[in-house]
């Protein structure tokens, strides 16, 4: 009987906190949105499996490495393959990078999974989820997400898994893996995502040409499934086909250009 009286007083004094500390800020900087992505980060490594596949788990270091350095962004870089059958990979801003294991069969070639490394890593060099974040802010509904989540653990406010195991971090950290795991990103983003995507592969030594291959192998695998992060904005597949295809030119000169060529890469099985 006492719980049900002090509960409520609790929730409502932490969603006005919320409010209050977050609500007027206007900005967020690089390191303040970099800070609460890898605490989120460091959350996800820690619940989540990890594969044992030695080959793909190079496979990633080896392509994450490549494309880390091909963005030209100074950030604290780091990649995870998580065991799951989700056809999923996302990297969070300030450089943290997750690949679940259902996607590795579906993008088939090294350079297919170097072409969603670029797409993932273009999201956080284009400071698109920091964008996110900032209009959740502006919207002022974020310090009534973060103080909700931190009460209710994200079991009433999340849509997808990632943000249910994320929001027992609380406070800021728990808005943003909210805003990051739960808001798609824009259609202008993923065409830039797309776009920026396709010249870092080429720079990082892989045949650009297969990023179309790549989206027409993942609309077809995606077909009458929940999409995943790449899948879910975007306009027509024909529409992406027919840009990257526009950009192609482009990325072949800086494919030219590139230290290193290392064609499709290995094939994945
Ligand atoms: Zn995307």
């Amino acid at each position: 009987m006492k719980k049900n009286i002090f509960i409520p007083v609790v929730i409502f004094s932490l969603l006005f906190q919320g409010c209050a500390s977050v609500a007027g800020k206007k900005e967020i900087s690089d390191n303040e949105i970099n800070a609460q992505a890898a605490k989120a980060y460091a959350e996800v490594k820690a619940k989540s499996k990890r594969s044992t596949n030695q080959e793909w788990n190079d496979m990633v270091q080896r392509v994450a490495t490549r494309i880390a350095a091909a963005s030209g962004e100074n950030f604290q870089w780091e990649y995870v393959l998580i065991e799951s059958p989700e056809v999923n990979a996302w990297c969070m801003p300030g450089g943290k990078i997750a690949v679940y294991t259902g996607l590795m069969p579906v993008v088939k070639t090294e350079a297919a999974l170097a072409a969603v490394l670029g797409h993932e890593v273009a999201h956080a060099t284009q400071r698109h989820g920091k964008k996110q974040y900032a209009r959740a802010i502006s919207e002022n509904t974020l310090g009534l997400i973060i103080g909700g989540a931190t009460i209710l653990g994200g079991q009433l406010l999340c849509k997808t898994k990632n943000c249910k195991l994320l929001t027992g971090l609380g406070g800021a950290a728990a808005g943003f893996a909210i805003t990051f795991f739960d808001r798609k990103y824009s259609r202008d983003d993923e065409t830039e995502a797309d776009k920026f995507g396709q010249i870092y592969m080429a720079k990082a030594g892989y045949d650009p040409s297969e990023s179309v291959r790549l989206w027409e192998r993942m609309g077809a695998a995606s077909a009458g499934k929940a999409p995943s992060e790449f899948m879910s904005t975007h306009p027509s597949d024909e529409h992406r086909r027919a840009n990257l295809m526009a950009w192609l030119p482009d990325a072949q000169r800086a494919y030219a250009q590139a230290p290193n060529h290392y064609g499709l890469g290995a094939p994945i099985r």
